[in-house]
């Protein structure tokens, strides 16, 4: 195969992002690969097929285009038939509507659909003179001028060893009571309603399958294990009307000061404490990325959970939820040391010495490691970032390939860049970067043929 002018690894939102802008620039779909699996925009966050597990913003958040922030709430709702949808917060769609949209979008730019999905994973990447070669795992291989790494979020992975017993009654409860990967919602359907069932972490995804199991009209016991016992508050009607007068030369001690100082002494359900914090987060991505890597990783030490749970905040439908199970809910404080299945249930041990059993144990943990990216480091094509998940990049996207220098042709999008760039997880906030990205690749590409010879 001729090299391809980019090819983007990974078939989510953040790939779907950044051919939308391609697309919406004039860049020919025919000079576009996606390779990854499913339909283009869903990754993992959004393709799932499930009843209730809804985007955790209301209608007006997900924004594609900068210059038309309200496309997705008008798109909806024209096209979402979806009663369950309006709050007292707003409106909070199906994640799978959400995919619906974003597929239709891509659709619209290229009608004749010239964009070219090669449904494979890539397993590892090598410089081949001025391009990059790419292995799948089909055993093709792919040369890209430029290329764009979008994997995204990784599935889950077990937090803890699992022993399973070693007989055919314990090896059978294992392959189906387990759920590595809740994300798809598909475990929720062989779930009795009786079950008891434990859950790994109290954070977004513990919430969602709080929803999936109200769904089903769940009357067993929910276990949750979480470090601290918190779980995401619920999203208020908050709007941003003013910007906070941060001080200059902040350090990460100031930078908390200062957060302390703005917030109010309220809930941080209330819709006060929710407008202060809101109005904070615009100018948190560029104070991160003036922090050296040492700030950023300290900060994100001390206060990275705080972060996580006031930041990622849940739906309504998915709080009204839990309040609906409340009587058969048990949050245990503390971590899972190990997970033992026996013959008949599982046995869940905790660092502290509880023991909790079920009849299943579903891992809400949180984001697994990039195999892809580990490659990169371990093939010295890439430096780590300042926390240690993912490679770094600099403020144009571009891989780094030492502290001082980076590729000019190779990119990274999405989650992935947020030890570089900061809070880079909410669709909006991919959406702007795969809006700039197109833009420089555009540049680039008018560049690179403006200074090929005319006969070429
Ligand atoms: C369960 C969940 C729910 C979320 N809900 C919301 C929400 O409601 N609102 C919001 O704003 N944000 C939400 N997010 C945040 C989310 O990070 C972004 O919205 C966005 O979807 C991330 O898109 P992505 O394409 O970078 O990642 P992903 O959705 O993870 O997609 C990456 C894709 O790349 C593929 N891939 C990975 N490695 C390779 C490889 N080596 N070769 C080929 N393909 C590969 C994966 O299989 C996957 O399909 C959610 C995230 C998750 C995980």
């Amino acid at each position: 195969m001729a090299p391809q002018d980019i090819v983007i690894v990974g078939a989510g939102f953040s790939a779907a992002a950044l051919v939308i802008h391609l697309l919406k620039r004039g860049f020919p779909a025919s000079h576009l690969t996606v390779i990854g699996h499913g339909l283009l925009g869903a990754g993992n966050a959004y393709g799932c097929n499930s009843d209730v597990f809804r985007l955790n913003i209301r209608e007006d958040l997900p924004i594609i285009f900068s210059e038309d922030p309200l496309h997705f709430a008008r798109w909806a709702k024209v096209h979402v038939d979806d009663h369950d949808a309006k709050t007292h917060a707003g409106y909070f769609y199906l994640r799978r509507d959400f995919a619906k949209y974003i597929n239709q979008l891509i659709q619209e730019y290229d009608p004749q659909r010239q964009l070219r999905q090669i449904p494979a994973n890539v397993i590892n990447i090598q410089q081949n003179q001025t391009l990059w070669q790419l292995a799948l795992d089909t055993g093709e291989s792919v040369l890209a001028k430029n290329l764009v790494l979008a994997t995204g979020n990784m599935p889950p992975k077990w937090p803890c060893p699992i022993h399973i017993n070693a007989n055919k009654t314990s090896e059978k409860l294992a392959a189906y009571s387990l759920v590595e990967n809740p994300w798809s919602g598909e475990w929720v359907q062989t779930i009795n309603q009786t079950d008891d069932i434990i859950l790994l972490g109290g954070g977004l995804t513990a919430l969602d399958t709080i929803s999936a199991l109200e769904n089903i009209h769940h009357r067993g016991k929910i276990y949750i294990v979480s470090p601290r016992g918190k779980l995401p508050p619920e999203q208020a009607t908050w709007i941003r009307s003013q910007k906070p007068l941060w001080p200059s030369q902040l350090t990460p001690r100031t930078l908390v000061r200062f957060m302390r100082s703005y917030l109010p002494d309220a809930s941080v359900h209330s819709v006060e404490w929710q407008c202060a914090w809101e109005e904070l987060r615009p100018q948190l991505n560029e104070i991160w990325q003036g922090f050296s890597a040492q700030q950023r990783a300290k900060l994100s030490k001390r206060l990275g959970w705080l972060w996580s749970l006031y930041r990622f905040r849940a739906s309504p439908q998915s709080i009204a939820a839990f309040q609906k199970l409340k009587q058969q809910i048990d949050i245990q404080i503390g971590r899972v040391k190990e997970v033992q299945v026996n013959d008949d249930d599982i046995s869940v041990n905790l660092n502290n010495g509880t023991r909790i059993t079920g009849h299943w144990v579903i891992n809400c943990t949180g984001v697994g490691v990039d195999g892809l990216a580990e490659n990169l480091i371990i093939n010295k094509i890439a430096i780590a970032d300042a926390l240690g998940i993912s490679i770094a990049v600099n403020k144009h996207f571009e891989v780094l390939r030492t502290t001082s220098t980076s590729w000019d042709n190779l990119f990274l999008l999405g989650p992935g860049t947020m030890g570089s760039l900061g809070d880079v997880v909410a669709a909006s906030a991919i959406a702007a970067q795969a809006e700039r990205l197109s833009l420089q690749l555009k540049t680039r590409g008018q560049r690179a043929s403006m200074d090929r010879p005319l006969s070429a």
